[in-house]
């Protein structure tokens, strides 16, 4: 095999970043995963741990980072509302100061960096579906702040090291994903749903089940990031992406059931504050510049994580 680039993964060892390691080491890069194993675990990443083109390194990117690399993804950060809200100073700190490091590390490197930015910079949006132009809702304060405005302020530093500096950058926008390797206790709602649904144990609907979220499969979406790094230098971002078919909450839980045939009754509890009613991305940017749209429908990818969680729950 022949070695094609060095490429650092931050939060390599979480859901979307072991994926994308996955990807980078079939296709010959030499790949450094980066985690601190907040929400991370080495278990997404053992197939990999004996590659040659692989290496695993334990630390915390709010600390700086010297290695030589040609190409950074920077994906370290917790991504499930409860599991940013358990320490949010610490939140705030992974993306600003997280960012602060990559940036310098890819400064002093001439490197191409890209940062795994959110839909959560839209806050609650009052314009559906969203595209990149929408400045957004956020509140400053708030349970889901320190995500939002981490996030937020990431970009400003991303956008300004290419301004000031003259670096590569791509801002990719991340919608909703799911797939396999995500932690059976994520929090996010795909996993709850389908855990509960598998145990047949009750489902948590939050508020009326009535707010929308559109959701991507990870395949999909790996190959959206992987696209988005080979384009021209021109092309910095934002750029959204993320699957377009937007569903109710409460027919995401009725569509679990089914799928996974199983005997869970719906519960409904309180919609916690700053839960954003409705989402769906604009890909038009994401079509023209990196011709990429998903392939992979929603039933299709939950049957996938079914069957994946169904492995995971029977060990
Ligand atoms: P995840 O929680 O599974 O993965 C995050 C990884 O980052 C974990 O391995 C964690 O241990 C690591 N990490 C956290 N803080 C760190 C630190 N200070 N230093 C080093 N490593 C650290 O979440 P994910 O879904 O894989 O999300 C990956 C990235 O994509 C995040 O930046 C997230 O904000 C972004 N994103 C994801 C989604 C989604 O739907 N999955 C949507 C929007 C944005
Ligand atoms: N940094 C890093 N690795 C490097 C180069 C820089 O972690 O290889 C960190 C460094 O600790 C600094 C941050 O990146 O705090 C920003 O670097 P930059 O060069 O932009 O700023 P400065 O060093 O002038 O503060
Ligand atoms: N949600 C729910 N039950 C759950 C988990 C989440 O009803 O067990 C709702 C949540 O209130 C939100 C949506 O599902 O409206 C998506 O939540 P998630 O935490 O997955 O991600 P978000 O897009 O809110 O960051």
């Amino acid at each position: 095999m022949t070695i094609d680039k060095k490429v650092l993964v931050t939060g390599g060892a979480g859901f979307l970043g072991s994926h994308l390691c996955q990807r980078l080491v079939e296709q010959g890069n030499d790949v450094l995963c980066v985690d601190n194993f907040f929400t991370g675990r080495k278990v997404n990443i053992l197939s990999l741990l004996d590659k040659p083109n692989f290496e695993l390194m334990r630390h915390d990117v709010t600390l700086p980072l010297f290695v030589e690399v040609d190409e950074i993804y920077n994906l370290a950060c917790p991504a499930s509302p409860v599991h940013y809200q358990f320490d949010p100073v610490q939140t705030t700190k992974t993306s600003v100061h997280g960012a602060i490091n990559m940036l310098g590390l890819a400064k002093r490197l001439k490197a191409r960096i890209l940062q795994a930015s959110t839909s959560e910079i839209y806050g609650d949006p009052e314009i559906h579906p969203q595209p990149e132009e929408y400045r957004g809702r956020v509140n400053t304060f708030g349970p889901r702040a320190c995500y939002d405005e981490g996030k937020r302020c990431a970009e400003t530093l991303f956008y300004d090291y290419h301004t000031q500096h003259d670096l590569q950058i791509k801002v990719m926008r991340i919608f909703n994903t799911f797939g396999p390797n995500m932690h059976p206790d994520d929090g996010r709602v795909v996993s709850n749903f389908i855990v509960k649904a598998l145990k047949n144990e009750p489902i948590s609907i939050y508020g009326d089940g009535q707010q929308t979220r559109s959701f991507c499969y990870v395949d999909d979406l790996i190959d959206g990031m992987v696209r988005l790094m080979a384009t021209p230098d021109t092309v910095t971002g934002p750029i959204n992406v993320g699957n377009p078919d937007e569903v109710t909450i409460l027919d995401l839980a009725r569509l679990v059931i089914d799928l996974t045939g199983s005997k869970s009754e719906l519960i409904y509890k309180p919609l916690p504050q700053d839960d954003p009613l409705q989402r769906c991305p604009d890909i038009g940017r994401a079509k023209k510049y990196m011709n990429w749209t998903p392939e992979i429908a929603l039933e299709d990818g939950l049957r996938k994580t079914i069957a994946y969680f169904d492995r995971l729950l029977a060990d």
